[in-house]
């Protein structure tokens, strides 16, 4: 913290040092960040009153916008605004963040999109990985028990933000994993830091996160109490810098043994419904006729003979795999309904089994009581007319 009048300086004199290193840089003077940071040190009192001169100048290098950020190595004026933030922390935290696009919130889980993928619901771990986008895709590849929901994590505001009210909205999630590579910009953004800081530490009056050595670690799209109960809710098992994938494995499962279970306080915005499934009561039969399926081990083929609901039989189809099949069954329509097809779904995927194992194979009949008579005499898979068995 600059609390005297010489660390003051000192600030003056890095701003001053960052400033010039944009100006005459190219690349910055298209650059949101630039504009952004350039725009933030005109609010400081302190800083107008010693840098007109450069700051003017900055302004005039200003060129029409291509790029929010490049997020390169060493970015000067982020450098200058962490300067500011310990100067003058009210000018710079009166600002935006670094530029990006704005996200709503949508109905769901999870309510804000980002760079993760979701694997289960009733999970309690969470895993970040940070800025390791090859491990992300061996992480979903494994889907691992336990693991509700996996991504990268590139910057430290709006990205923890998306991560804190994405695990609100969760109350299965209990762990936090931290893994993969932090920004390995020196000064850039340190998502993986901020993140522990902010959990251990949580955020000051202004939304700053205490301790958070990124370029803007400043949460302005949660509230306090979000942000206190998103450290209630989840204890954070921290591997930042580890991309082995069996010893991630490993730490999720862990994790997952050790999950206090639902957190009860969670806020009261949850839009996800669990409902409990009954039975079927009644089996509408498909004007597009009913199937007899069978697996032939002899060809190492699932077999599949379709009929008309009086009994003709329509066309066979035969394929070495459940998919083949009931691509070929859907492309030539002879389904019509979504119940007869999830059944039809599941009797191949059960022959198919048959074929692999040598299991016996005996269609099931399709759930449910038919509320038309059939043509002919029911038959044993429920299908309403001759089917064979
Ligand atoms: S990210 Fe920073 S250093 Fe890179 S072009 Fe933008 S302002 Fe300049």
């Amino acid at each position: 913290m600059y609390d005297s009048s010489e660390n003051k300086q000192e600030a003056i004199a890095a701003i001053r040092t960052q400033l010039t290193q944009s100006i005459g840089a190219k690349k910055c003077h298209p650059c949101g960040c630039f504009r952004q940071s350039v725009e933030t040190l005109l609010l400081s009192e302190m800083v107008r009153g010693d840098l007109a001169k450069e700051l003017e100048e900055a302004r005039s290098a200003f060129e029409p916008q291509k790029y929010d950020c490049l997020g390169c190595a060493v970015c000067w004026p982020a450098v200058a605004m962490n300067a500011l933030a310990e100067a003058d922390p009210d000018s710079a935290n009166a600002a935006a963040h670094c530029p990006t696009e704005d996200v709503s919130e949508r109905l769901g889980w999870p309510p804000l999109p980002g760079d993760y993928r979701v694997l289960r619901y009733r999970a309690p771990v969470a895993l970040c990985m940070l800025n390791s986008e090859d491990l992300a895709a061996r992480v979903f590849e494994a889907a691992p028990e336990g693991l509700a929901i996996a991504g990268t994590l590139h910057t430290e505001n709006l990205g923890i933000e998306r991560v804190i009210r994405n695990v609100l909205a969760n109350p299965n999630i209990r762990v936090l994993v931290l893994c993969g590579e932090d920004t390995v910009q020196a000064i850039g953004h340190l998502p993986g830091q901020s993140l522990v800081s902010l959990l251990q530490n949580g955020t000051d009056e202004q939304g700053r996160i205490i301790g958070a050595k990124g370029k803007r670690p400043l949460l302005k799209n949660v509230t306090a109490d979000q942000v206190a109960a998103f450290r209630r809710q989840v204890s954070l098992i921290e591997h930042i810098g580890v991309t082995d994938l069996a010893r991630i494995l490993d730490v999720i499962h862990e994790s997952a043994g050790s999950s206090p279970g639902a957190f009860s306080e969670a806020p009261p915005e949850i839009t996800v419904e669990a409902i409990r499934a009954e039975e079927p009561r009644k089996l509408v039969l498909d004007p597009a006729g009913f199937f007899v399926v069978y697996p032939d081990g002899r060809r190492d083929l699932i077999v599949v003979e379709h009929y008309t609901n009086n009994g003709v039989l329509n066309v066979i189809v035969e394929g070495k795999t459940s998919p083949a099949v009931y691509a070929e069954v859907i492309g030539r329509n002879l389904v019509t309904r979504l119940d007869h097809a999830a059944y039809l779904g599941r009797e191949l995927a059960r022959a198919e089994r048959a074929l692999r194992t040598g299991e016996p194979y005996v269609q099931d009949r399709a759930p449910g009581e038919t509320e038309v008579e059939p043509v002919s005499a029911p038959s044993k898979c429920g299908c309403g007319a001759s089917c064979g068995e």
